[in-house]
C-alpha cells in the first residue's frame, strides 16, 4: 500500500535520512525535519554549516581509530597525557564516556566492535593488530581494557591478552560490580559474584 506523500521531495528526503539516525523512527524524524523547518535561520542553516564542515574536515586517527577533524587526533596529540597508559575500547562512543567522566589522562585505541563470529566479524575487521603495534612500537606499559562486560566483549579481551603475551606491557580491565547508587537486591548473580570476587578494602 503506497502512503500520500505530506511534502516535496526534498523534504520527503531529509525525513527520510533524519528517520535513520539512532533513536528516530519515521514520526520523530517527521516531527524533528518539521521544527527544523520552522526554525530555518536558527537551526536548520546552522546545522546545514555544522555537517558540511564535518563532511570536509572530520576523519579518522591513523594512530588511534578515534574521529576528529585533525589526525593526529586532539588526544593522541596531547603531551600533558600519560604516554604510557592506553585505553582499549569499542567504540568512539565508550572513549567520549570515558571522557565525559574525566577519570583518567591517558590515551586511547579504539578496536571498531568486538570479535563475533556469528556475524562474521573476526579480528582482522578491529583494529587489534595495530593495537599490537602500538604496544611495540611506544612505550606503553599499562593496557587497560575498557571493553562492554558482554560474551563477545570478554572474547575480545581475551583474544587481546592473548596477542600480547610476551610483550613488557600489564593488562588490566574495568572492575565488574556493583554500580554507583545500584541497589544489591536489583542486581543479577552474575555481576553480584563478580561485585564480591572484586571487592576491595574499605
Ligand atoms: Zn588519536
Amino acid at each position: 500500500m503506497s502512503q500520500n506523500k505530506v511534502a516535496g521531495p526534498e523534504i520527503e528526503q531529509l525525513i527520510k535520512l533524519l528517520a535513520k539516525l539512532p533513536g528516530l523512527g519515521p514520526r520523530s524524524a517527521r516531527r524533528a525535519a518539521l521544527h527544523l523547518i520552522k526554525k530555518k535561520d536558527q537551526l536548520l542553516v546552522p546545522l546545514a554549516e555544522a555537517m558540511g564542515v564535518a563532511v570536509d574536515r572530520i576523519g579518522v586517527c591513523s594512530t588511534c581509530g578515534t574521529v576528529d577533524t585533525s589526525d593526529p587526533c586532539a588526544i593522541c596529540a596531547d603531551p600533558r597525557r600519560d604516554q604510557a597508559t592506553l585505553v582499549v575500547v569499542e567504540d568512539v562512543a565508550d572513549l567520549w564516556a570515558l571522557e565525559r567522566a574525566a577519570a583518567i589522562n591517558a590515551r586511547y585505541h579504539v578496536l571498531g566492535g568486538t570479535l563475533s563470529p556469528l556475524d562474521g566479524i573476526g579480528p582482522d575487521d578491529l583494529n587489534i593488530s595495530g593495537l599490537v603495534e602500538r604496544c611495540r612500537a611506544e612505550a606503553i606499559s599499562e593496557v587497560i581494557l575498557a571493553i562492554n562486560a558482554t560474551v563477545e566483549g570478554q572474547t575480545t579481551a581475551h583474544y587481546i591478552t592473548d596477542q600480547l603475551t610476551g610483550l613488557d606491557v600489564s593488562i588490566t580491565r574495568l572492575a565488574h560490580g556493583v554500580p554507583v547508587g545500584g541497589e544489591l537486591d536489583y542486581l543479577d548473580e552474575g555481576t553480584l559474584a563478580q561485585a564480591l570476587k572484586a571487592r576491595t578494602r574499605f
